[in-house]
C-alpha cells in the first residue's frame, strides 16, 4: 500500500500553505499561537474568510457549497492550518448539525439554514446531555408536546458548549413517552431567542454554558419523519459526520423557522 500523497495533493498543500500565508489575520494566529481565548467575533472573522476563499465547509458536497474534499485533503487543510496557528472551525454547525440537514430536512429547511451555517452567520450549540442523563441518552428527560403547529418544549440540557454565543441549538428531546426508552425521541431545532429559554453560566468553564432551561418554550414546527434505522445508517454513512452523530435515533426533525 502507498501512502505517499500524490502530486495532486501536495500540490493542494501548497495552495492552502499558501492561503493561510496570505490570509489567516496576525491577531488570530497570535491568539492561537499564545493559547489565548478566542472570541465569537475572531471564529465567525476566519470563518467568513475561510467561505469568501469557497473553503467553508471543505468536506460538504458542492451542492451545498462544499469543495468536496476528500478524507486526505480534509486532512492537509488541519494539518496546515495547526502549523499556521489557524482556530479549528467549530465543529456543531458545520459538522454535527448540517449533516442531519442534507440527509433528512425538508428543501426549505436545507435552503434556509445551511447557507447560513457555512457563511458563519449562525451559531449552533448542542443540546444532548442532561443533568443525570450523559452517556446514556436514553434516560433524557426534556419532553416536547405537539400542540398543532408546535413543540411545547419543557426540560433542561446541561454542557452546552459555547452555548452563550448560540443562535440555535440542535437537541434530542422526547415526544413520546409510551414507548421503550430508546424510543420516541426526537431531534429539534429550536432557535435560542424562543421565549422561555433561560441559559445558566458554568462556574467551571469560560466555554460551556451549564444549563440552557426549557420551560415552556414554544417551537413553530415543520417536522419530518423517519424510521430510527434510516437515521442510524444515514448519520454513519455520511462522510461529513465526523464526530458525535446523536447516538440515539430520532423520529422527527423540526424547526422553528
Ligand atoms: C468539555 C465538555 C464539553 C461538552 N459539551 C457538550 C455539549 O456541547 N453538548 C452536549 O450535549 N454534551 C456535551 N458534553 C457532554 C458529553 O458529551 C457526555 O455526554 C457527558 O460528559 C457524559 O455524561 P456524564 O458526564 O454524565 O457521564 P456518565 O454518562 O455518567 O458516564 C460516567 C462514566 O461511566 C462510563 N460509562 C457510562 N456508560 C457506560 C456503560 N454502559 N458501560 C461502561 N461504562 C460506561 C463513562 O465512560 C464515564 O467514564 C460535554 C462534556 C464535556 C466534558
Amino acid at each position: 500500500m502507498n501512502l505517499n500523497y500524490t502530486a495532486e495533493e501536495e500540490s493542494f498543500r501548497a495552495e492552502v500553505r499558501a492561503f493561510f500565508e496570505a490570509e489567516l489575520p496576525a491577531d488570530i494566529r497570535s491568539k492561537v499561537r499564545l493559547a489565548r481565548r478566542m472570541h465569537k467575533d475572531d471564529l465567525v472573522r476566519w470563518q467568513k474568510i475561510l467561505y469568501r476563499r469557497g473553503w467553508g465547509a471543505g468536506m460538504w458536497p458542492r451542492r451545498y457549497g462544499g469543495a468536496d474534499w476528500s478524507v486526505v485533503e480534509q486532512h492537509i487543510f488541519d494539518e496546515e492550518g495547526a502549523a499556521a496557528g489557524a482556530p479549528p472551525q467549530i465543529p456543531f454547525a458545520l459538522r454535527m448539525v448540517a449533516p442531519v440537514l442534507m440527509s433528512f430536512a425538508t428543501a426549505a429547511q436545507q435552503n434556509y439554514f445551511l447557507p447560513r451555517i457555512i457563511s458563519g452567520e449562525d451559531w449552533w450549540c448542542q443540546g444532548y446531555s442532561e443533568p443525570g442523563s450523559g452517556s446514556d441518552l436514553a434516560s433524557l428527560r426534556t419532553s416536547a408536546v405537539r400542540e398543532g403547529a408546535h413543540y411545547r418544549v419543557n426540560g433542561q440540557k446541561t454542557w452546552n458548549t459555547l452555548g452563550q454565543y448560540a443562535d440555535w441549538i440542535f437537541c434530542l428531546v422526547r415526544t413520546r413517552s409510551d414507548a421503550r426508552p430508546q424510543q420516541g425521541i426526537s431531534f429539534l431545532l429550536i432557535d435560542m431567542k424562543s421565549p422561555g429559554i433561560t441559559l445558566r453560566p458554568s462556574s467551571r468553564s469560560t466555554a460551556n454554558t451549564k444549563s440552557t432551561i426549557f420551560s415552556s418554550t414554544t417551537c413553530r414546527c415543520r417536522s419530518k419523519t423517519w424510521s430510527a434505522r434510516k437515521t442510524r445508517a444515514g448519520l454513519t454513512q455520511n462522510s461529513c459526520s465526523r464526530t458525535s452523530a446523536p447516538i440515539m435515533p430520532a423520529s422527527a426533525i423540526a424547526n422553528a423557522h
